[in-house]
């Protein structure tokens, strides 16, 4: 069997990351979300175990003493992570995962998987970002205000990627997307692996 591919998705806070990833794994068989471990308040209608595992600043701090992060960062005075094992036995069973991380996380995952897909998601203007932040009705004003406040230095971090997608049409954004995790199934690497037995039967 094949290895998954590990895709890294960034966006500024609002510019559609979580609508546009959780459409994508719905909607594409083999691709599954990580979900990260943070120690941010939660949110109206956030199911622990589901949007997030939701921790302790103690209890992340002491998986980061035991090395159990492929990568951690503070965003937004909170600490976000990503769980290691999950994400290696996802990827061993052949599995695509996507992380919603910041580009800090993007940066380690770079350094221990250089074969990992970036991607930066790019709202169509500052003020439909804020329009969006502020629509999705989950933050109150200083936050938005702070994440707004954040956002033009997430996003001076593009030139790290490998893909850019803008997310005006939301249809548009996603078929984009999903172009984008189709086709690295098709490189040779990973395509000759899947089919290695049709490969054998046919050179035979
Ligand atoms: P949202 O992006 O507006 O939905 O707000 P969140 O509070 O869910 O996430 C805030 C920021 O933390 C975003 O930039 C995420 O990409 C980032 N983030 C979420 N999970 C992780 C993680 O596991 N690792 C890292 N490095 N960043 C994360
Ligand atoms: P992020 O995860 O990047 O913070 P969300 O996925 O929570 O962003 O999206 C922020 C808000 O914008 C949500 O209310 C979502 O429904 C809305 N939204 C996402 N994409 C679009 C789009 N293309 N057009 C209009 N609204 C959108
Ligand atoms: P599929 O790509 O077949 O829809 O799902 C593959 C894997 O991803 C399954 O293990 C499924 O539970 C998981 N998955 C599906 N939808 C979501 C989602 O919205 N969020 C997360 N985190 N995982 C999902």
């Amino acid at each position: 069997m094949s290895q998954g591919t590990l895709f890294v998705v960034s966006a500024p806070s609002g510019a559609g990351k979580t609508s546009l990833v959780r459409e994508l794994v719905e909607s594409l068989d083999g691709i599954q979300v990580s979900i990260s471990h943070t120690t941010r308040a939660r949110r109206e209608g956030e199911v622990d175990g589901v949007n997030y595992h939701f921790v302790e600043v103690t209890e992340f701090e002491a998986m980061i003493e035991r090395g159990e992060f492929f990568e951690y960062a503070r965003v937004f005075d909170n600490y976000y992570g990503t769980s290691r094992p999950a994400v290696q036995a996802a990827l061993a069973a052949g599995q695509d995962v996507i992380l919603e991380i910041d580009w800090q996380g993007a940066r380690q995952v770079r350094q221990q998987l250089p074969e990992a897909v970036s991607v930066f998601i790019l709202p169509p203007s500052r003020e439909e970002l804020e329009r969006r932040l502020s629509g999705r009705g989950t933050d109150e004003h200083a936050v938005i205000e702070r994440r707004m406040r954040d956002a033009v230095s997430e996003m001076s971090h593009h030139d790290e990627y490998d893909y850019l997608v803008i997310n005006d049409d939301f249809t548009t954004a996603l078929a984009e997307l999903r172009a984008l995790v189709v086709s690295h199934r098709l490189t040779r690497q990973r395509a000759g692996a899947t089919h290695a037995p049709l490969l054998q039967a046919l050179l035979a």
